[in-house]
């Protein structure tokens, strides 16, 4: 096995609160497009201005228009989890180890390969609410049969008013609880693998700044930027692709090899 793997295999034995900060590349080996990779959302679509049609702004002035891209680009029926999603669930189970995921994902893969303990910075999009009254939908309400043509817009069952994906949109707040807990998972945490993310999104990005004992490891298939979020602890980079290099560690372990 390659030096940085055993490195990441050795830092995951040894620690007890390992905390995850993920992005959209978790998720591309179970078929759903990042944003910002050549094959991504912002360069297929990049004629519509992508950030433009999911922001507040859209949702609020143009409804139909955003619902009819958010269908189109962010709902894809059929996709399940992946290695990387498997592998951190099994690891959450192992007694003696107290694994967050902080995710910026929306699409509940983690959650659907077992880990119990994730963040979902950025809402999910399995989740959906009125705008009015609150009420809360599942993922139901969106069933993407509902939308052959131009879209109606989803209604409350309760008071008629709009219902929204509970995803946090360009220009919109995230949870103050969330950042809060993420916060304080990254302050004790002794190992953060950061993984799949540009670090482009604010304030995901910043949240690594309280990583301040942490060796981390960043996997990603395209450099990445770190250095302005860390201070001198240990980064260990491992450029290539996640269910590539969990794999290779789930295989290890089934293997018993000793690694050192
Ligand atoms: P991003 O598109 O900016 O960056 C993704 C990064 O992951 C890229 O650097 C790319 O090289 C890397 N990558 C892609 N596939 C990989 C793989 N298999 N293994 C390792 N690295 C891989 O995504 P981001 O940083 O998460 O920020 C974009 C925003 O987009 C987030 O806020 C997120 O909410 C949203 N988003 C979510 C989903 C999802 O829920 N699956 C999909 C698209 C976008």
């Amino acid at each position: 096995m390659d030096k940085k793997l055993i490195a990441l295999k050795n830092a995951l034995d040894k620690a007890t609160n390992i905390a995850v900060l993920g992005g959209a590349g978790f998720s591309t080996e179970s078929g759903i497009p990042d944003f910002r990779s050549r094959d991504g959302i912002y360069n297929k679509y990049k004629d519509m201005n992508p950030e433009a049609m999911l922001s507040a702004e859209t949702l609020r002035n143009n409804p139909e228009l955003f619902f009819d891209f958010y269908v189109d680009v962010m709902i894809i029926e059929g996709i399940k989890p992946n290695t990387a999603h498997y592998f951190l669930a099994e690891l959450e189970k192992k007694p003696g180890k107290h694994v967050t995921i902080i995710t910026q994902n929306i699409d509940g893969l983690h959650q659907e390969a077992g880990s119990r303990n994730v963040i979902e910075l950025h809402g999910s999009a399995k989740r959906y609410y009125c705008v009015n009254c609150k009420e809360k939908y599942d993922d139901r309400k969106m069933d993407k049969s509902q939308f052959a043509g131009k879209p109606p817009l989803p209604r409350c069952d309760k008071c008629g008013f709009m219902v929204r994906p509970d995803v946090v949109l360009f220009n919109e707040s995230l949870d103050s609880r969330n950042l809060e807990r993420s916060r304080a998972e990254l302050e004790k945490a002794e190992l953060v693998i950061v993984g799949g993310t540009s670090l482009a999104v604010y304030p995901a990005n910043m949240l690594l700044m309280y990583a301040r004992k942490a060796d981390i490891f960043v996997i990603n298939k395209e450099p990445v930027n770190i250095s302005r979020f860390v201070g001198d602890q240990n980064v260990t980079v491992i450029q290539g692709s996640l269910g590539k290099v969990f794999g290779e560690l789930m295989d290890q372990g089934k293997s018993g090899t000793q690694s050192n």
